[in-house]
């Protein structure tokens, strides 16, 4: 059926060219047909009129023979010459003759009816009118035709017909003569035997070629030796005849039987039928013009052709339906394939088409990527209808912004691209800054008000990339660096290029890494006020064999993105709870165990089960366990993150908020949370000493952790001022190299159990 759909026309032809086959097959038989019937029609008349002019010409013959004898046996016939009244009765019955004459073998006639003057008619043997067929007529045995001719005493057109009588011997005693009516009421033949102007029916002798009788539109006696065919003539169409078909005139003469033949004649085609008296020596001919048939056939090839014609039209007319609904199918189709179905723009193979059209005449233009932050959280707190209806919305912002020259195209579920033939990247830059600040606007969703940003990534063709790939690649590896360093645009650099590779390459040896073993544990402690370690900070650290050593800042983030840190938050938490437990052996005292969770582990369903039972393995209780979260874990579903932290609360593992006041809406996130610990950031305790305002964010945070009855640690303590002004402000617990870098566990073995002894 596919196929069919494709070939349509092709298939149209083949019907068409069928169609054409049978109306050409069709027409041939009809012609054949028409032909056929006319053939048989011919020969039936042919045969028809052949069969009662023998059956006339033998009664005359009878009747010639009969009178004769009759005449002769009356005395003295031949002597003398007379009228004999008693032929007259039989004229009167046979009124097809026209006379009866009895002559002697040399010619003189003896004997006549009464209608003719024996005077005025002369002698048969010497007049060449007569002679001839009179000469003829001594030498057969049966009735001879003279040729048709006028016969002035009678005003009559007659065929004279003679017939010998002769002796028992054999020999001629007499010629019985008489002639038969052409013209008049009495007539012998009909004239009506042919069949309107193109038609004739005819009697032609074969000794001369000269017509005896003709049934033809206005043909009279008077034209039958214009009529004539002379014998050379004859001879050339018999030949003809003769080829077409298949015997000799001869046999057909000799058999008697009729025979149809196309021949041409005066510049026409004709269609003849013939049959041979032998008796009269007499051919019986019917001819018909082609013309009338041609005319016939020419009607029904007119009515063939109007309606092969209209099947036709109707077929084109029902394959054109065809064709355009399925031109219209696949234009949809093609449309569908190309629009994206929830927000109409063009989608990532329409843009991928749209830019294919631009490179081949190497058209500078400026990809932009738009990439909604955080879309997840969005589906995951409001269900996937709200996530489309914010798509949709967005994906309208979006429209109205850019301009009509530019293209819009959504490239995956939370990302958009613009193609802009602008290439002025800092107008295009310009352009996406007040674009990002355009879509922050609040979004009213239903009845909820959204508030949603986007990262924007830039790129131009050819400058950061000369293939559609590379640009679309140089445009993601942008939006990347404005998602990492939470600025709303970047447009492409070619470090970007060198930190994509790098992070490839971690990510590879990480995954190697994970394997062999070449990662591994240190902990920071965490001292009181009287410089007491009262707790740890488990910290991973990695040494690769090519890269050397990894910062965790780096390869965590690598392993967030690249489905690593499931693998690699599990080992963190083993390694720590067993190396922990090891270390609390040696020094014969509990502490805290704080362990860095990323979001990722966070949201794995059997995390809270992974903790628990590393808790139950190495024999270390809950209360030991503190886990240390971001503010990013809030940006997905909220209300799922509070179920785990409660539910590790409940088996008294305590929370610790990391890097506090860094993030988004720490304090509003506060309120709602089950909280156990705060953690003041290093950039805060960085800059304590010489900025005020960091020195009021530490003194707000102190006060908030007192009015939830949370714990406090500032971290990246490294100086005793710091640790000073710290204390002022009513921190009790630091981290940080003042007091001791984060160390493998064996040094802080040997370190620990010193102090304890101490
Ligand atoms: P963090 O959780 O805030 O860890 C504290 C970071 O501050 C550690 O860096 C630590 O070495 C550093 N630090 C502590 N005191 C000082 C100081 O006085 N001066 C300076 N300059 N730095 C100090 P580190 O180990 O490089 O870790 C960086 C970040 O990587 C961590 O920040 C944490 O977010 C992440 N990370 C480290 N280990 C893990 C882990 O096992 N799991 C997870 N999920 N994240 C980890
Ligand atoms: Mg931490
Ligand atoms: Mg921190």
């Amino acid at each position: 059926m596919a196929i069919l759909k494709r070939n349509l026309w092709t298939l149209f032809g083949v019907i068409l060219l069928f169609g054409l086959v049978l109306l050409g097959t069709v027409l041939f038989f009809r012609w054949q047909g028409i032909v056929s019937d006319e053939e048989q029609y011919q020969t039936a008349r042919v045969e028809l009129v052949a069969q009662s002019v023998g059956s006339i010409l033998r009664t005359q013959e009878l009747v010639l023979d009969v009178i004769g004898r009759e005449l002769l046996n009356q005395n003295d016939m031949l002597s003398g010459t007379r009228q004999i009244p008693f032929l007259d009765s039989i004229l009167a019955v046979n009124p097809v003759l026209v006379g009866f004459g009895l002559a002697r073998p040399d010619g003189t006639l003896v004997r006549v009816s009464t209608n003719l003057d024996l005077v005025s008619l002369p002698n048969l043997r010497s007049d060449p009118a007569t002679r001839e067929s009179f000469m003829q007529a001594l030498s057969s045995e049966s009735m001879v035709l003279g040729r048709t001719y006028f016969v002035d005493a009678m005003g009559a057109w007659v065929i004279p017909i003679r017939k010998a009588i002769r002796s028992e011997a054999g020999e001629v005693i007499a010629v019985m003569t008489a002639g038969m009516r052409l013209d008049g009421a009495n007539s012998v033949f009909s004239k009506t035997l042919h069949d309107g102007a193109s038609d004739n029916v005819m009697l032609l002798r074969e000794t001369d070629g000269y017509v005896q009788f003709m049934s033809a539109e206005g043909v009279a006696p008077q034209q039958y030796s214009q009529i004539r065919v002379p014998r050379d003539e004859r001879e050339k169409n018999r030949a003809g005849f003769e080829q077409e078909l298949g015997i000799s005139v001869e046999e057909v003469m000799r058999a008697g039987e009729s025979v149809v033949v196309r021949t041409r004649q005066r510049g026409d085609d004709y269609l003849t039928a013939a049959i041979y008296n032998k008796r009269y020596e007499l051919w019986t001919i019917s001819e018909t013009r082609f013309a009338p048939l041609y005319r016939e056939f020419f009607e029904s090839l007119l009515q063939y052709v109007l309606a092969f014609l209209v099947v036709g039209a109707a077929f084109y007319k029902g394959f054109r339906i065809i064709d355009s609904a399925e031109k219209k199918r696949r234009q949809e189709l093609s449309y569908l394939s190309r629009h994206d179905d929830l927000t109409g723009l063009l989608n990532r193979t329409g843009l991928l088409d749209r830019l294919a059209d631009l490179l081949p005449e190497k058209k500078p233009f400026c990809l932009v990527v738009v990439n909604i932050d955080n879309f997840k959280g969005i589906n995951d707190r409001f269900g996937l209808e709200t996530g489309d209806e914010t798509l949709l919305a967005f994906s309208r912002r979006l429209g109205e912004l850019v301009e009509s020259r530019d293209d819009l195209a959504r490239l995956s579920g939370d990302e958009f691209a613009i193609v802009t033939p602008n290439i002025d990247l800092e107008a295009v830059e310009e352009a996406c800054v007040s674009l990002a600040s355009e879509l922050s606007r609040t979004f009213e969703v239903g009845r909820l008000k959204l508030h949603v940003t986007a990262s924007i990534g830039v790129a131009c063709f050819p400058d950061h990339g000369d293939s559609l790939s590379k640009v679309i690649r140089s445009a993601h590896l942008a939006l990347y660096e404005a998602k990492q360093s939470r600025n709303d645009v970047c447009t492409y650099r070619t470090e970007m290029e060198m930190a994509y590779l790098r992070r490839l390459s971690v990510e590879q040896r990480l995954r190697y890494g994970l394997a062999s073993g070449s990662l591994y544990m240190v902990y920071q402690p965490q001292v009181n006020e009287a410089q007491k370690t009262v707790g740890l900070e488990a910290l991973v650290r990695w040494q690769d064999e090519e890269l050397g050593f990894v910062s965790p800042a780096e390869f965590v983030e690598v392993a967030e993105k690249s489905g690593l840190m499931v693998p690699l938050g599990r080992f963190v938490v083993e390694t720590s709870i067993r190396e922990y437990s090891l270390l609390r052996d040696v020094i014969g005292r509990s502490i805290d165990l704080a362990i860095n969770i990323s979001v990722i582990q966070f949201r794995q369903p059997d995390f809270v089960d992974t903790v628990l039972k590393a808790l139950e393995v190495h024999d270390v209780s809950p209360g030991e366990l503190v886990l240390e979260i971001t503010e990013s874990l809030f940006m997905s579903d909220f209300d799922k993150v509070l179920k785990t932290i409660e539910r590790l609360r409940d088996y008294g593992i305590r929370i610790s908020m990391d890097d506090f006041g860094t993030g988004y809406s720490s304090l509003s996130l506060l309120r709602k949370l089950p909280l156990d610990e705060l953690k003041i950031d290093k950039s805060f305790v960085d800059t304590i000493l010489e900025d005020e305002k960091a020195a009021n964010m530490i003194r707000s945070i102190i006060a908030i952790a007192q009015s939830h009855s949370m714990e406090l640690v500032a971290e990246g303590v490294e100086q005793e001022a710091q640790v000073r002004a710290l204390t002022e402000m009513g921190c009790r617990r630091f981290q940080g190299y003042y007091f001791s870098r984060p160390q493998a566990v064996d040094s802080l073995k040997a370190d620990l159990a010193l102090a304890n002894s101490g």
